[in-house]
């Protein structure tokens, strides 16, 4: 038996967990001010180590005590802009998650420039006893890169991007492959304009803020993901500081089985990734999206139009030229935010010609409050700041800072998520049989219960049915729920509200309104997951309660990811919440229990 097949096995043991679990002996992180907390002088010494790059943490609402309510109100008013966020190290993209978390900023930050700083920011943290945190884009739903009292590590200034022609992982002997290594502090905007001025394309996430290193962990979906696959799936080798303060480089062929787990194994649990390098694709002509709202008059016509989309969806869009999502509210619209990539414009209009005529006929029943529309540009231009700014200023919004760099945009799509509270968020990944035509009458009635409830999106380019074999085989070798190979969509269903920290008068949660929220979320998803129960729900998209999260992430995997990280971790130095081997310790990551 090779070491490959002795994990695997292992990981089929439902045992191991609790004998790993049972030779870790009780033991406590220090807080500031207990005993063994860092000393001034040892916190100058770590400082003297980074070059200067540890900060002792303040967050920017300290303002807001005993502020009038114009200068507090100014600071939430940033909260919708992303940059805003990422540039300050007390600051998370969720502001808190309703009797699960609230953003807290860490007791002291290091912003590492290279992977020397995070050894010594690692080896201070393990040698001190410290609550270790990790943040790269800070996107976070589950609040997995804040933790008070702790040190951070921001890994923003490693923000390198280096093609290559030709690139051999380290140690491997495979074909040379065109790649892109990107220091892990990038966000997807930079590494998608830059890949894509050089007529390539690399897989990452929908979201221009949203961090590389967190959301290669995550599995990673974007909107091409139908076509190219899961991001961590192009995943060719990864340098990473693990506990032990080494700076590995994990590939197929060194540490390969932290290779694996670094591919969907979730961020924060083994260790600092400090850059990734990913194969690159080539650059399809073109890019696009087709966008419209349909009312529908009557429940009756709205359970009709689900039909109606639902058939077409099966038709003629479940392939690899279509992603992104549609959303069923409960009003009775119907949301239809699609992209293609691979069509001209006239082909993707044509493609939904035929839906919307079927629309048009029935003005009765249905009126576009927004009347579809497909357009198409080169690939090149659809990460081109100057470009969209210029053709389509409305899809995309500014970092509107003064200063601030030309090319700090994001989708105008995702304001909503910019410093939310999150009341839920719940996904379910659902199986393709169900848009076979025997299940869809089914589907038709669970999709049209959900949205009595809340409205539910179904995100199709996060689901990996329709893809391309060799997508398929790519992410079967990842640490993801295998599940997503069989599925034709995630559903997601989620609720929120405006940013709000508990204490800040007039920007206090709403937990009233929230429970009520939750509670709608989970009754609508509830409708889909009863047609296929325990299909998995996505990592980084997903409940902070979900339940058997071990096996809803990673199914078959999990037991195989807690071998990997007894090996590179462990005594436990990194803790998130619902993270791999996080059920040994307290919620908060301070205690780990005997
Ligand atoms: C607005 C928004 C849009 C999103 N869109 C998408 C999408 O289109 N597709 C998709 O798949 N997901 C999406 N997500 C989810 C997102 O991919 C994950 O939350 C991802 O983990 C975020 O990574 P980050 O670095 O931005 O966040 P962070 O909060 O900084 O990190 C997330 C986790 O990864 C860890 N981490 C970050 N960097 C490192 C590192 N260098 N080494 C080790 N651990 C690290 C952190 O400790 C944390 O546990 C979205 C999230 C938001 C808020």
């Amino acid at each position: 038996m090779n070491r490959r097949d002795l994990l695997k096995t292992a990981a089929c043991l439902s045992v191991l967990p609790a004998s790993v679990r049972a030779q870790a002996p009780a033991f406590k992180r220090v807080r500031p001010g207990e005993p063994g907390w860092p000393t001034e002088a040892k916190w100058q010494e770590l400082n003297k180590a980074v070059g200067g790059q540890l900060t002792a943490v303040r967050s920017p609402l300290e303002a807001c005590k005993g502020a009038d309510a114009a200068t507090c109100d100014a600071i939430f008013k940033q909260f919708k802009n992303p940059y805003f966020i990422r540039d300050n190290v007390a600051l998370t993209q969720t502001t808190g998650w309703a009797e699960a978390w609230t953003s807290q900023p860490s007791a002291y930050a290091v912003d590492a420039r290279n992977s020397a700083d995070v050894a010594a920011a690692v080896n201070f943290a393990r040698e001190n006893k410290l609550r270790l945190a990790v943040r790269g884009g800070g996107h976070s739903y589950q609040g997995t890169s804040n933790a008070p009292d702790s040190l951070l590590i921001r890994t923003r200034p490693m923000d390198s991007i280096e093609m290559h022609d030709a690139f051999v992982a380290k140690g491997c002997s495979d074909a040379p492959l065109p790649a892109v290594s990107l220091g892990s502090g990038n966000i997807w905007l930079k590494a998608y304009a830059a890949v894509t001025k050089t007529g390539r394309y690399v897989q990452g996430g929908g979201c221009c803020t949203v961090g590389v290193a967190g959301l290669i962990q995550s599995g990673g979906f974007g909107s091409f993901s139908k076509n190219f696959g899961m991001a961590a799936a192009s995943l060719l080798e990864a340098e990473i500081v693990t506990a032990d303060g080494e700076i590995r480089i994990a590939n197929n062929c060194t540490n390969r089985d932290l290779f694996w787990a670094l591919k969907g194994g979730g961020g924060g649990s083994f260790g600092v990734v400090t850059r990734i390098t990913l194969k690159t694709h080539p650059l399809p002509n073109f890019l696009g999206g087709a966008f419209g709202n349909i009312k529908a008059s009557s429940p009756e016509a709205y359970k009709r139009l689900i039909a109606q989309f639902m058939a077409f969806y099966r038709d003629k869009l479940f392939n690899p030229n279509w992603g992104e999502s549609v959303r069923f509210r409960r009003d009775n619209v119907l949301d239809i935010e699609m992209v293609f990539q691979g069509l001209d414009m006239a082909t993707a209009q044509a493609t939904w010609k035929p839906f919307i005529d079927w629309v048009s006929a029935s003005p009765n029943d249905y009126a576009w409050t927004t009347p579809l529309m497909a357009i198409a540009a080169p690939a090149h231009f659809f990460w081109d700041a100057a470009f969209l700014k210029q053709n389509i200023p409305t899809a995309i919004r500014s970092d509107d800072r003064p200063g601030a760099p030309a090319d700090a945009i994001y989708w105008a799509g995702n304001v909503g998520e910019a410093g939310w509270y999150l009341h839920n968020y719940e996904s379910a990944w659902l199986p393709q049989s169900l848009i076979d035509s025997a299940n869809q009458a089914k589907l038709v009635d669970a999709l049209y219960e959900a949205s009595r409830k809340w409205s539910l999106q179904l995100h199709f380019n996060k689901g990996l049915a329709g893809a391309p074999p060799e997508a398929i085989a790519a992410a079967r070798d990842t640490a993801t729920n295998p599940a997503v190979l069989d599925a034709f969509a995630l559903a997601i269903v989620s609720a929120s509200g405006a940013p709000a920290f508990a204490g800040i008068a007039g920007h206090e949660p709403d937990l009233a309104k929230a429970k009520i929220e939750a509670a709608a979320v989970s009754a609508s998803l509830a409708e889909v997951t009863k047609l296929a129960p325990d299909n998995g729900a996505y990592v980084s998209e997903s409940s902070y309660f979900q339940k058997g999260w071990q096996s809803a992430y990673w199914g078959s995997n999990y037991g195989r990811l807690r071998v990997v990280k007894q090996k590179y971790d462990p005594d436990g130095l990194f803790f998130v919440h619902n993270g791999v081997g996080s059920d040994d310790w307290s919620p908060d990551g301070f205690t780990r229990r005997a």
